[in-house]
């Protein structure tokens, strides 16, 4: 479905980012991988996705804090593939503590990656995806888009305004053939979520498990993780013909989270 495209999925060298740029190399998108870490182990496992169609894996190492380093991560697309059809805005961290012992540069960078990249980001690839009449920016959000967790002070704020960019994104691209929309996971487990299950046992004196229990027990009535490879799914509907005019909503997929 998306041979010839070219997909850019930001932080995509783990968790959601890995499963969303797997999954649309499995539809035959070449995709520019970013993000930190070990780039092979995720090169080798997209490239085998997209083997059957034939799709070109590439990888920028782009700081998603450092616009001149954004500019460069979108200059080295256009050079490998021509351009940008996808983008997937998903680069993001999380610290978790009080708003009046929150570090003031935990706060700056969270606002940087979760919320600043995907303007950016954004606003680089639009201008070849409007002159194509052809584009699909889905930006990774969460439930904390919609509502707020206590200890969350940075990431909700960058979460909601990720919504509010989404809306306004589709708003003006309405009457082409771009559209914007954005996915609110709830608990996935990815590095991002372990570090707090790792945190509420140790905090608890609990086992891993009955920690991961926890958390899911606080937020989440179905009382499991929704997974990269199901949020991915959704992303590659938004891709596809049948979602053309689906255009700045904020889908959850949550377990039930934001039902409550
Ligand atoms: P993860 O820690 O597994 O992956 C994060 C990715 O972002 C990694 O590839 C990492 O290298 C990259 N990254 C971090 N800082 C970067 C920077 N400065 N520049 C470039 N890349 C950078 O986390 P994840 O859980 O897969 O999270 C992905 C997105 O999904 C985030 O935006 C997160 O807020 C969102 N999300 C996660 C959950 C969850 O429960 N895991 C829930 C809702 C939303």
């Amino acid at each position: 479905m998306l041979k010839g495209k070219t997909a850019l999925v930001t932080g995509s060298t783990s968790g959601i980012g890995l499963g969303m740029a797997t999954a649309l190399a499995a539809q035959g998108a070449n995709i520019v991988l970013n993000g930190f870490g070990d780039a092979d182990g995720p090169r080798a496992q997209v490239l085998a996705a997209g083997q059957a169609h034939g799709a070109k894996v590439a990888y920028h190492g782009a700081d998603m804090s450092r616009a001149a380093e954004i500019e460069n991560m979108m200059k080295y697309t256009a050079s490998q593939f021509g351009g940008v059809d996808i983008l997937v805005n998903n680069a993001g961290i999380q610290h978790v503590a009080s708003v009046h012992e929150f570090p003031p540069e935990r706060w700056d960078a969270i606002i940087a990656i979760n919320l600043t990249s995907a303007f950016h980001t954004t606003r680089l690839a639009l201008p070849a995806m409007l002159a194509n009449n052809w584009g699909r920016i889905i930006n990774i959000a969460s439930v904390h888009g919609l509502v707020g967790s206590a200890q969350k002070s940075a990431y909700v704020a960058a979460k909601h305004g990720i919504v509010g960019l989404t809306k306004v994104t589709a708003l003006e691209t309405a009457p082409t053939g771009v559209t914007c929309n954005a996915i609110c996971p709830g608990w996935v487990l990815t590095p991002l979520v372990q570090k707090q299950v790792d945190a509420k046992a140790e905090q608890l004196g609990i086992s891993n498990d009955e920690a991961k229990k926890a958390l899911l027990g606080e937020k989440e009535p179905s009382m499991h993780f929704t997974t990269p490879e199901e949020l991915a799914a959704l992303a590659v509907f938004f891709c596809s013909p049948a979602a053309g005019n689906v255009r700045g909503v904020a889908w959850n997929m949550d377990g039930g989270w934001v039902a409550q």
